[in-house]
């Protein structure tokens, strides 16, 4: 019995216990192994960056008219292949005054992935956003925020930095799809120097979508004002560096 614990069971425990540890450190919001992640900032100010991922896609133009509304800037990472498909949509988002970041071309987990896919997938993406007529500064939002050992560090290589975020209503399943609770639990959740994220562009992201108008009145009678992540970035106490 005994060896069979020490032969079998020991080794079982420390492999799960590592496996567990492997995917909390791949999907953690504020570490990686090289360069600068970003999950919020450290400030006493009332600045939050509305950040919105996927697309673009069908819901771009009711997004851009609820910012417009309010005159509030936002965050868009975006999909290489769906610009590429839809390029008018992503020219309107920069035209329209709006921070673009890299959100990968494919939307695959960048784990386990050689280092030459993981440079064609931002590259290329990185040349989309251009193309959209874009030219501020090109962050990169990991595709379900996660990253490992070579993403970093080409990113780290390259000097960009890894924006993730602090408020994420629709990873709650009790939450996700109801319009009502997830502004509840951004309202509630949001600090100074939070960053926000939602999906709003593609249809099935109704509700996410019909959140923002709720949301940003809501951040705002609270006393907050809105900024893109680069202008987020630039609040920071210690500006960060892509190291
Ligand atoms: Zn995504």
């Amino acid at each position: 019995m005994k060896k069979i614990l020490i032969r079998v069971i020991l080794p079982l425990l420390v492999l799960a216990g590592l496996a567990k540890g492997l995917d909390i450190l791949i999907n953690a919001r504020d570490f990686q192994f090289f360069g600068g992640i970003t999950h919020r900032i450290d400030t006493d100010e009332k600045v939050v960056a509305l950040t919105f991922d996927d697309g673009p896609a069908e819901n771009t133009d009711a997004i851009l008219d609820i910012l417009k509304k309010h005159q509030v800037k936002g965050t868009f990472y975006l999909i290489g292949s769906d610009l590429e498909k839809n390029m008018d949509k992503g020219k309107k988002i920069a035209a329209e005054g709006h921070e673009i970041g890299n959100h990968s071309y494919s939307h695959t987990r960048m784990v386990f992935k050689t280092p030459s896919f993981i440079r064609e997938e931002i590259e290329k993406t990185d040349e989309l956003i251009r193309q959209a007529g874009y030219q501020g500064e090109i962050h990169f939002r990991p595709p379900y925020g996660k990253k490992f050992v070579f993403l970093p560090q080409y990113l780290s290589e390259t000097g960009r930095r890894t924006i993730t975020w602090d408020v994420e209503p629709e990873t709650y399943a009790e939450i996700d799809g109801n319009a009502e609770k997830i502004t509840e639990h951004v309202l509630a959740n949001t600090r100074p120097g939070s960053i926000i994220l939602l999906h709003v562009m593609y249809e099935n992201r109704k509700a996410s979508l019909e959140s923002v108008d709720a949301i940003i009145q809501g951040l705002k009678a609270k006393g907050y004002r809105f900024v893109t992540v680069s202008e987020l970035l630039k609040l920071q106490p210690h500006s960060p560096s892509p190291s």
